[in-house]
């Protein structure tokens, strides 16, 4: 898929907060996890280290709803993942809080952002209402299982290059959803965690005109 990168008005740094990922109690595996995810979800849970990932249940329902909307027509959907960057013991992790989207122009294997949808997709981000930072993005494969394609990875690379952005792909005809990250040439797995929880994570901020992106520094 083809995406336009974001024209990106003011980006400011903040550093990473050292903060406890939300508790294993709290946390379950996605419904839809196949075969190697399932296996990769049992390693992080058993190991006590951080998920890569931690996606909201209000996020990951927006995405699947968003999906399974379009799979009877084959069309593929997309948005941007919004959260935190943060660090425990080490590691550091996102968390994935809400997810924003806009007008799309998609085929079965083809979507990007409509041009004339940019406004709306801004004004969503505003309307995220909290201190954001884009953690990565998420489109599905209707049909074509999870994976990331040639052009996928090309996307990856110019515009989601950190270590914790992460490509998260859902398949609804095939119920498959997985998370990934560049690695080397390539790209790797991530493994990823559903929480409760949503937008809520901070105090409503109040609206501006001009899109903030954060960017957190090493
Ligand atoms: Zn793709």
């Amino acid at each position: 898929m083809q995406v336009a990168r974001p024209r990106i008005v003011r980006e400011t740094r903040r550093p990473i907060e050292e903060k406890e990922p939300p508790e294993h109690s709290a946390l379950s595996p996605h419904d839809w996890l196949s075969g190697d995810s399932v296996a990769l979800y049992a390693e992080v849970a058993e190991s006590g280290k951080p998920f890569d990932v931690y996606l909201s249940a209000t996020a990951e329902k927006k995405i699947r709803l968003q999906a399974e909307k379009e799979a009877p027509r084959r069309l593929e959907v997309m948005g941007f993942l919004l959260g935190e960057v943060r660090e425990w013991k080490g590691h550091k992790y996102a968390v994935v809080r809400d997810i924003v989207t806009t007008e799309l122009k998609s085929s079965s294997s083809k979507v990007r952002f409509d041009p004339e949808g940019f406004p709306k997709l801004f004004s969503n981000l505003d309307d995220s209402g909290f201190d954001y930072v884009l953690v990565g993005w998420y489109h599905s494969h209707p049909g074509h299982t999870c994976f990331l394609s040639r052009t996928d990875l090309e996307t990856q690379r110019r515009m989601f290059d950190q270590p914790y952005h992460t490509a998260i792909v859902i398949d609804p005809i095939n119920r498959d959803m997985k998370a990934f990250r560049l690695s080397g040439n390539g790209y790797d797995e991530a493994a990823f965690a559903i929480f409760e929880g949503g937008a809520n994570g901070r105090p409503k901020k109040p609206r501006t005109r001009k899109l903030k992106i954060k960017s957190v520094g090493q």
